[in-house]
């Protein structure tokens, strides 16, 4: 199972399950949370690049 099947979110209306990356719901076709339209990649990107920037000040200061 690869980790992009893996359904993280549930939908505010319905409840429904779906996969990351999708801008709206399979089921009920409600618009999804804005943090669902990233692709996955730079969803696990993020917080590794937050902690480098703040690893980055720490060291300048
Ligand atoms: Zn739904």
């Amino acid at each position: 199972m690869s980790i992009q099947s893996r359904r993280f979110f549930h939908c505010r209306s319905c409840g429904h399950k779906m996969r990351l990356g999708v801008d709206e719901c399979g089921n009920c076709y409600q618009p999804t949370p804005m943090i669902n339209h990233f692709p996955l990649p730079l969803l696990l990107a993020l917080p590794v690049l937050a902690v480098a920037i703040v690893a980055l000040v720490i060291s300048t200061v």
